[in-house]
């Protein structure tokens, strides 16, 4: 397999590049990670100058990027002063007047313009005091400008250093030049023919140079659409290969029967399961009987019953003499499943044990005991379940909550905890949005519980500021004494985190102040307590026995109080949007009116207003998400970084390129369905190229690693 892969041309060290020696090649590496001509040519203009158009004066918008107008100069003054002092030029065209503005260098622009004289100005429009103008905009003479053609320049990132050290724009510029008649004649086709001729998209020599170098805007958007779709592309085709491969090497433990613990279970549920878990269960059963292994995501908002789905799963693989094991990224989560499991097992055999990092010594040896001689059918607990002497006699059945706080290498190692690879169920809270999750996911099935259990009163979410303190504090002593429960969460940053528990602590004093005990009763639960210390506050809070719960976001994930009603978020202007999200999710979970209050300062950045203002309009996880990956792009998504499964596309954006992604992926599963292994001769490229970025680029995410 590996022989077939040609020497690239690309693959060649960056120092090797004429304009480059060891010392630029150095810089380079350090300061972009470029190391091989590819990397050099896979850096990409974030922008473009367009030098192909001169916008008349009407035309201009302060919502446009560099445009060129062309004017002449019809007045000059001076306003501010001193430091505050600046210059402001008029132009005007046929079609209007613009200010140009400068702050600095005022003496040679003094020198340049003069009334009357004619400039072709180049610049990025900006609005202030509810007028336009450009700032400090290039001044050309329109005679100079002209004569250098019309072109679109690209405008690389640099840095600090290497400006300092030569290497600035022009030079970058000047470099990918280099590079290309270096090596542009030699860069092989990297798509099908038959791919490209169906998909009309351009030669990857042609997308390369117009990407750095388009002569219009019609070129550079063929370069993109090529350049976009190549990448979506093979990352669908690699990751439905894998896929399919998984599926015809399947011999997975097959769940034939449903027997006594799934029925005992089953009738004494004291709810009908909603029509989005039965077809879910329905999903997830048709798994488990295909000798194949299961990988299916299971998406639903908090509290739509995916913990349940997942429980009677676990008692049809004890129904079929399988083990299940439940993960949950902590330790109060994992002693409430621990819980949730017991009360659902009843009295019907099933037989559930609790393992977590604070479990005593002897009581951990008869659970190992018992799970490696069969006896126990569920084992509930954190990381410490699938640690090396944990034994199981025979596990079947694999469920991860909230699987972006668990490492890919844990996850991984389920694997060798059987002889057969176990069926994974892994459930998420978090809302990914389509496009996310057929990336993070794309060689995982997908489930969705888009449907909440009846009764569920919406949450209503609103917007406070300090001046409604006082008011805030009478609501909740209001639904204290109608019987509820309130939760105060303060956020917990890692920068900050010794102010962050200073402000935890102040506002825990202030509460305790405001509700004194006895007749109020408050836990608190963070960081840095001792487990015993948290699991006891907790424990008080989830038996009822407390009234407010101040917390971190440590009760982010799952905590289930059904009786506790308001969720309080302060400074809630430092979370994410879904963060805040599952938050709210830790209400409304009884039958009562359930409130989210978000609390924050005055000032608020437009950023924070809009997330804030989305909260107080929507309830529905999914909007929210995918207004996040709109807002904050896919890397900062909550879950993506931690899981180390950073996006590295180059040049798509998961949040704009939807559509595009949904074709490829089409595309890629029409082709596998033709040729599953890709072995017919219009396909052989396909194959060489998986290969080829597999071995040769890096590898942002593992997805054999995943499953
Ligand atoms: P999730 O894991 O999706 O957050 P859970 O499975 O923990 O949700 O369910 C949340 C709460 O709703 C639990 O108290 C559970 O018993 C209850 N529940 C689950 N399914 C239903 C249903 N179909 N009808 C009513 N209540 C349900
Ligand atoms: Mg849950």
């Amino acid at each position: 397999m590996y022989l077939c892969v040609m020497a690239n041309i690309l693959d060649r060290d960056i120092q090797y590049l004429a304009g480059i020696g060891p010392k630029r090649a150095e810089l380079l590496r350090k300061e972009l990670d470029i190391h091989s001509f590819r990397d050099l040519l896979y850096t990409f203009p974030f922008r473009y100058l367009d030098r192909t158009r001169i916008y008349a004066i009407r035309e201009i918008e302060a919502t446009m990027a560099w445009v060129q107008i062309r004017g002449t100069v019809v007045g000059i003054s001076y306003a501010g002063e001193n430091r505050g002092k600046r210059l402001v030029a008029t132009l005007s065209d046929r079609t209007g007047r613009i200010d140009l503005i400068f702050f600095q260098g005022i003496r040679y622009i003094e020198q340049k313009i003069s009334i009357g004289k004619e400039f072709i100005v180049f610049g990025r429009p900006s609005s202030f005091n509810g007028s336009l103008n450009f700032v400090h905009p290039e001044l050309e003479d329109p005679e100079t400008a002209l004569s250098q053609g019309q072109t679109m320049t690209g405008v690389y990132s640099s840095t600090e250093k290497l400006r300092n050290n030569g290497i600035g724009i022009k030079v970058f510029s000047k470099l990918i030049h280099n590079l290309l008649q270096q090596c542009l004649d030699q860069i092989p086709e990297s798509l099908p023919e038959h791919i490209r001729q169906r998909c009309g998209l351009i030669s990857i020599r042609q997308a390369l140079r117009n990407i750095h170098f388009p002569e219009n805007l019609q070129a550079l958007e063929q370069a993109r659409a090529r350049l976009k779709f190549e990448e979506l592309f093979y990352l669908q085709l690699s990751l439905l290969k894998q896929k399919n491969v998984r599926m015809r090497h399947g011999s997975a433990p097959v769940f034939g029967r449903i027997g006594e613990y799934f029925n005992d279970c089953y009738c004494r549920l004291p709810f009908e399961l909603t029509n989005a878990q039965k077809r879910v269960i329905k999903q997830i059963r048709t798994d488990m009987r295909s000798g194949l292994q299961m990988n299916r995501l299971l998406q639903g908002d908090v509290g739509s019953g995916k913990t349940m789905v997942a429980f009677l799963c676990a008692a049809i693989a004890a129904d079929n003499g399988f083990q299940t094991c439940l993960m949950a990224p902590t330790e109060v989560l994992a002693q409430q499943h621990y819980q949730g499991a017991l009360q659902f097992a009843g009295n019907s055999g099933l037989k559930v044990a609790l393992l977590t990092g604070s479990t005593k010594t002897k009581e951990r040896r008869r659970i190992l005991e018992e799970l490696a001689d069969g006896q126990i059918h569920l084992l509930v607990g954190t990381h410490a379940v699938i640690e090396d002497p944990v034994q199981f006699q025979r596990l079947g059945f694999a469920i991860i909550d909230e699987q972006h706080r668990f490492g890919v290498e844990q996850r991984a190692r389920l694997r060798y905890k059987a002889e057969l690879p176990p069926h994974i169920l892994v459930m998420t809270a978090t809302p990914i949005p389509r496009t996310l999750a057929m990336t993070l996911y794309g060689d995982l099935d997908v489930s969705v519980l888009d449907e909440l259990p009846p009764g569920r009163k919406p949450i209503t979410t609103r917007h406070l500021s300090e001046k409604h303190r006082s008011a805030l504090y009478r609501f909740l002593k209001e639904e204290i004494k109608k019987g509820r429960q309130v939760f105060i969460v303060y956020p917990m940053i890692k920068e900050s985190e010794k102010m962050d528990y200073q402000n935890l602590q102040n506002g825990y004093e202030e509460i305790v102040q405001e509700f004194p005990a006895p007749e109020y009763i408050t836990a608190v639960v963070h960081g840095q307590q001792k487990n015993e210390d948290k699991a006891h506050d907790m424990q008080l809070f989830a038996d009822g026995k407390a009234h407010i719960l101040v917390a971190t976001s440590v009760i982010e994930v799952g905590v289930n109080v059904p009786n506790a009603s308001v969720m309080v978020i302060e400074s809630a202007e430092r979370f994410g949007l879904s963060q805040l999200h599952q938050l709210r999710g830790r209400v409304g979970r009884g039958a009562e009116q359930s409130y989210c209050l978000l609390m924050t300062g005055y000032k608020l950045s437009q950023e924070s207003r809009q997330r804030i203002n989305l909260m107080c309009s929507t309830n529905d996880g999914f909007e929210l998400a995918e207004a996040d990956l709109r807002m904050r792009g896919p890397g900062d998504i909550e879950g993506t970084q931690q899981s180390g499964l950073a996006m590295d596309l180059r040049i798509s954006n998961l949040s704009k390129d939807g559509p595009l992604l949904n074709y490829a992926r089409e595309l890629a599963q029409d082709i596998l369905q033709q040729d599953p292994l890709l072995e017919r001769p219009e396909n052989k490229l396909l194959t060489h190229q998986l290969t080829y970025l597999r071995t040769h680029c890096e590898e942002p995410i593992d997805y054999s690693r995943i499953s």
